[in-house]
């Protein structure tokens, strides 16, 4: 294992700017967009540091795959900061699972930090738009424009996954006052749970607690708090 990241070690120092290659698929680093990590200064293809980024838990510092130097910060060519976007490569269940959890513990701001998380995807996906803009007009290779969609795509995926994400914890925070919207958190979680067990059993019985259309009976009633003065 040590060989291997000496070689790449090797292959990137013996490398002139020109040739250099990516630390990550050894290819040539000019043939994708690429990132600059601070402060070691190893350069990746993008994709390639962005997917090694989020295999690495989000809390704890992560070294530089090729030096293990701790990394501060990813750099683009422009010199921007680029950040990880959301993984959301996971189950639809264990989305559920992550509004519910985070709905528990820290409330109203979880969806007020999912919405941030959002709007920072969607800047990205406007700049991805202006990379592209630029790759084409500079004639970039195939591939570099290919990498800057599939970015594209998986963005636009992540981004449609927050939506529902949203638009299922504004259903459950609509459901009346605190006590209630916890009760019917721990109700979810159990349904859940439920359906994550039976998906391992048998497939049949996938029905989640909150089934979208209930909205031809009860219209809303605000059961508005009576509250009664004290003196
Ligand atoms: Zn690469
Ligand atoms: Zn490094």
């Amino acid at each position: 294992m040590a060989s291997v990241v000496n070689n790449v070690v090797a292959a990137v120092a013996n490398a002139s700017n020109d040739e250099a290659v990516c630390g990550i698929c050894l290819d040539a680093l000019d043939r994708k967009r690429s990132v600059t990590l601070k402060p070691c200064n190893h350069q990746f293809h993008r994709t390639c540091a962005l997917q090694w980024a989020e295999s690495v838990r989000p809390d704890i510092d992560r070294p530089c795959c090729l030096c293990r130097s701790s990394v501060r910060e990813m750099v683009g060519r422009n010199g921007r900061r680029v950040v990880r976007s959301y993984p959301f490569e996971e189950e639809e269940l264990d989305m559920k699972r992550q509004v519910l959890e985070g709905l528990l513990n820290e409330g109203d701001s979880f969806l007020i930090s999912l919405n941030n998380t959002r709007d920072q995807i969607r800047k990205m996906l406007k700049e991805s738009e202006i990379e592209r803009a630029i790759a084409e007009k500079q004639r970039q290779p195939d591939e570099y424009v290919v990498d800057i969609d599939q970015e594209g795509a998986k963005l636009e995926k992540r981004k449609h996954a927050i939506d529902n994400l949203l638009e299922y914890g504004a259903t459950i925070t609509a459901l009346g006052d605190a006590a209630t919207v916890a009760c019917a958190i721990s109700r979810e979680l159990e349904a859940l749970n439920r359906s994550n067990s039976d998906l391992a059993s048998e497939e049949e019985d996938g029905h989640y607690a909150a089934e979208q259309s209930h909205n031809e009976d009860t219209d809303s009633d605000s059961d508005s708090g009576s509250e009664e003065e004290i003196r």
